[in-house]
């Protein structure tokens, strides 16, 4: 539920934090977006570009038009290669460098394509400098959708997470779902986890640290990924449809106080009018 407090004194730290950024002078990162092709979702991710960050912009490009893809064997489907993709992001990102040589170079590229890519994996690094990645709408679409999650709010906490492993230039990932950033949610069931309240778990939190990532960009990160995550509504209503017998106890539980509430008042009445 929301917090006021607690979204008082987030505030109130984002500040703090910012305040501080801007004295140790923090040069923002700069993360390019490539639309691969043909996407079902444009418009939701052309809005990656309005993404406010202190750590980095967002800027969304193209590639209209892509390659054959790899044969997709007797399935028929189009599979496109991670060589592939990685090669094309890599022309992407030299070209956007130098055809605007003021600007910073791209630190990051992730590439959107609504197809599948081979491993049937919704997501992946694609280099060794933990720089370019991908991310397949095809393969996460249905997952998704099942779980009521937006594929903007989707493809921005990948934003925010592939922002840390490149600043911490290591690929941290792990197996089991702990509702962090780094869950690698192979079969993509516990997505929701991360995406009901995205933030850094005290393991990869220690992994970072390591590789000398400031805890304050960790800390910033999990203020600023806030706004992406699962709507409320959504999160109670998948919550009850999860826990059904808890939730008809919490019911149960709220009813009798509702009862006991309106005994208590109409008692308290009863006191003040006989008094008068
Ligand atoms: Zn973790």
């Amino acid at each position: 539920m929301w917090n006021p407090i607690k979204a008082i004194s987030n505030y109130k730290e984002k500040k703090k934090l910012y305040k501080e950024y801007k004295e140790s002078g923090y040069n923002k990162r700069r993360i390019c977006i490539v639309k691969l092709g043909r996407q079902r979702f444009d418009k939701e991710v052309s809005k990656l570009s309005k993404i406010k960050s202190k750590l980095f912009s967002v800027d969304v490009v193209e590639i209209d038009h892509l390659e054959d893809a790899v044969d997709g064997g007797s399935t028929f489907r189009t599979v496109y290669s991670k060589e592939m993709l990685l090669n094309m992001l890599k022309d992407k990102r030299d070209f956007i460098n130098r055809e605007n040589p003021l600007l910073p170079p791209c630190d990051v590229t992730i590439g959107i394509i609504d197809y599948s890519v081979e491993g049937d994996s919704y997501g992946f690094c694609l280099d060794e400098n933990e720089s370019i990645y991908y991310l397949s709408l095809h393969q996460s679409q249905k997952i998704l959708e099942d779980n009521h999650l937006r594929i903007r709010n989707f493809c921005a906490i990948a934003i925010f997470r592939n922002f840390l492993r490149n600043l911490a230039q290591k690929r941290i990932v792990h197996d089991e779902s702990r509702a962090c950033l780094f869950d690698k949610c192979a079969d993509g069931k516990d997505i929701f986890l991360s995406a009901e309240n995205p933030s850094v778990c005290k393991l990869c939190r220690e992994d970072l640290k390591k590789q000398k990532v400031d805890p304050k960009i960790i800390k910033m990160v999990e203020l600023e990924v806030q706004p992406f995550r699962k709507e409320r509504y959504h999160s109670i209503r998948d919550f009850i449809k999860r826990n059904k017998v808890l939730s008809i106890i919490f019911a149960i539980f709220g009813l009798a106080i509702s009862i006991g509430i309106g005994l208590f008042t109409s008692f308290l009445y009863d006191i003040i009018t006989s008094c008068s």
